[in-house]
């Protein structure tokens, strides 16, 4: 066995993918032609090419304006997740959805949380893989539609729909800015976490934790230069959902031996791999894993620290996560054993 192909079958968990980000470009392309909406190029393979993050950000609002039916929602999820299973092996993932992108459109956010739920339940009947929902604040939306979206999102809750998050551009927008709609969305019962630190000083790392009441923090790289902070979230045991690639292309860590994941990881911190937004950034779940461990040299013990982590730092309840890790362990003993036996 090849240790690319143990990476990428080694049994996964992932927290940190953006519904949106996940839609297969040919797929892209159908429903463009289904709603009549005119695209810049014909060719699919170039449908996700750009030069620079505004023309990522403007080709991520594109791809929203083809999703106008719940069969569309439906659709992307469950494909979105087929994709996960049959490349990387994924088999739980508590994913990212934007509601404002939809609702703002004139989409009902019943018909964005029922077409999502929809495609989730088809994947978990037809393929064993689970799937719960975040709700993402965008930062770049005002706060009363944030706490507006949060409203409407508990009015049409379904059980998948079990957390608050908050994503966009993070410099101008610092997360205080909508500690109401955490509030309400604490009040309601959701769990929390944040996109923080990416692009910007590890302080919001600390608001999104006191202010806000994250129980995971989403990327979080800035740490790196604060210590105290490190100290802090480490005593803490706090989970990072961290993304080698997205990060890679858009913040400028094109060579992954020097991402800042190395040294979060050699610091103790509890970091978990994710694609973030695999099809537009050319990657997947089992692809995460291959580049980033080959190119950090990690052998199975660090492989195993990360697939672990991503268990623990799930919101299922206790029973359904010991459940879990025993099954990964399972799987992982399986695998080690096959990989040393090829190997020597
Ligand atoms: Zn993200």
């Amino acid at each position: 066995m090849q240790y690319a192909d143990y990476l990428r079958s080694v049994p996964k968990v992932e927290l940190h993918c953006h519904f949106e980000g996940t839609v297969r470009a040919a797929t892209f392309a159908d429903l463009a032609r289904r709603h009549d909406i005119t695209l810049p190029t014909n060719e699919v393979a170039k449908l996700y090419d750009y030069e620079t993050i505004y023309e990522f950000l403007a080709i991520f609002g594109m791809v929203s304006t083809t999703l106008i039916d719940r069969e569309d929602f439906a659709r992307c999820a469950y494909e979105s997740l087929e994709d996960g299973v049959k490349l990387g092996n994924l088999r739980y993932r508590e994913m990212f959805f934007n509601p404002t992108l939809h609702t703002r459109r004139g989409v009902p956010m019943a018909t964005v949380i029922d077409g999502l739920v929809d495609g989730i339940r088809a994947a978990e009947n037809d393929l064993g893989v689970r799937c719960r929902l975040i709700a993402d604040v965008y930062r770049q939306d005002p706060p009363a539609m944030a706490r507006q979206m949060v409203e409407e999102v508990l009015e049409h809750r379904r059980d998948e729909l079990i957390g608050l998050g908050m994503d966009g551009a993070e410099a101008p927008d610092p997360p205080e800015k909508f500690v109401e709609a955490y509030q309400l969305a604490r009040a309601g019962g959701l769990r929390l976490t944040s996109h923080a630190s990416e692009d910007a000083p590890p302080v919001n790392i600390t608001t999104c934790l006191d202010v806000l009441g994250c129980e995971r923090i989403d990327h979080g790289y800035h740490i790196m230069s604060d210590p105290a902070v490190i100290a802090r979230c480490r005593d803490q045991g706090i989970y990072f959902t961290c993304c080698p690639t997205s990060t890679a292309v858009v913040y400028g860590w094109p060579d992954l031996t020097t991402h800042p994941i190395k040294d979060m990881v050699a610091a103790g911190l509890a970091v978990m791999l994710n694609s973030d937004d695999p099809t537009m950034f050319h990657t997947d779940i089992g692809r995460e894993y291959v580049e980033l461990c080959t190119a950090l040299d990690y052998g199975p013990a660090t492989v195993r620290g990360l697939v672990l982590n991503g268990v623990d730092a799930t919101w299922l309840d206790e029973s359904d996560k010991a459940a879990m890790r025993t099954d990964f362990t399972d799987v992982l003993n399986r695998l080690d054993a096959e990989l040393a036996s090829s190997s020597g």
